[in-house]
């Protein structure tokens, strides 16, 4: 099944007629997985036509307003959406309090529960913190001017089975492919045939998303040879590098050279400060150092492979 992400915001502290603030839906296999929350992220969760109701885990990466003031919104909205009985809410330290205060700030008949995971990984550690048999979810502390982390997500590699190689011996049809899938061998017609001489192994994709940050060890984690990197890149290096080192983020040269030292195969930019009115100078400054760079823009969904 095709993965995409679905940039709802791409803005950083001042939304733009054009640009909202930054918000990143990510679907997988049926489910939703929203990255922050900045102003009016439901509206645009609507305007793209998303199944908001699937919506059951949401990451902050901190609590700057421009990544969570949409969620006040957001939670009312879920907790009157057929199907959502509970929702996750996953941040760095303070998260509760913060969380809290947006519940108390209004007064609303219905509420489902919402729980709240606290992230503190140490510098230098990709912390996990949702893990099943398909994929994991990992954190990273990254280096702003309040508590932040990063997100990274690896789907599991898996075997699957190579129909030709199957078919060779006569086991298209069989249910013992299950086993082989699982790595087990297979008993058939007095042999045994090993999983890898019937399967071939699909690696997993990749993905991080790194928001507010200046260059660190955590965002070198988290980029770490992802098949994709979304990450800010809120300044022009050539025209506002002082501006970047001055507010703990990052300019388009610098998000680029973290790709390119970590191995990344594919760069996503966005959260762009609204004085950069067309973002390719933005994007053009990344692919000087790492070609393989996409700018996004509001209401933008990219298939990931
Ligand atoms: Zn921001
Ligand atoms: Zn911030």
């Amino acid at each position: 099944m095709v993965s995409k992400l679905h940039f709802l915001g791409t803005s950083c502290m001042v939304p733009t007629k054009e640009r909202n603030h930054l918000s990143v839906a990510f679907e997988h296999e049926g489910s939703m997985f929203l990255f922050d929350c900045g102003e009016a992220t439901q509206n645009q969760i609507k305007a793209m036509k998303l199944p908001i109701g699937k919506i059951k885990k949401i990451f902050i990466s901190h609590w700057h307003g421009d990544h969570c003031i949409g969620l006040i919104g957001l939670m009312l909205t879920l907790s009157n959406t057929e199907g959502v009985d509970k929702f996750e809410v996953h941040g760095p330290v303070g998260s509760k309090t913060f969380v809290d205060h947006m519940l108390k700030c209004t007064v609303t008949q219905k509420r489902v529960p919402v729980e709240v995971f606290e992230h503190n990984p140490e510098e230098g550690e990709l912390l996990p913190i949702i893990d099943n048999a398909k994929f994991t979810i990992s954190c990273a502390r990254l280096n702003h001017s309040t508590p932040c982390i990063g997100f990274r997500f690896d789907e599991k590699d898996v075997y699957n089975i190579d129909k030709e190689k199957a078919q060779a011996f006569g086991l298209e049809q069989s249910p013992m492919l299950a086993r082989a899938k699982m790595g087990m061998a297979i008993e058939h017609e007095g042999r045994t045939i090993q999983p890898e001489e019937i399967t071939y192994l699909k690696k997993g994709m990749s993905l991080a998303l790194v928001f507010d940050t200046r260059p660190c060890v955590g965002a070198d984690l988290l980029a770490k040879e992802v098949d994709h990197l979304v990450m800010e890149a809120t300044f022009s290096y050539e025209k506002h590098a002082h501006k970047a080192e001055e507010y703990d983020h990052m300019s388009a040269k610098e998000t680029a050279e973290v790709a390119q030292a970590n191995g990344v195969k594919h760069l996503i930019i966005t959260h762009f400060s609204q004085r950069y009115k067309d973002v390719k100078e933005l994007e053009q400054e990344a692919r000087d150092t790492f070609e393989n760079t996409t700018s996004t823009y509001d209401l933008m969904t990219l298939k990931l492979k």
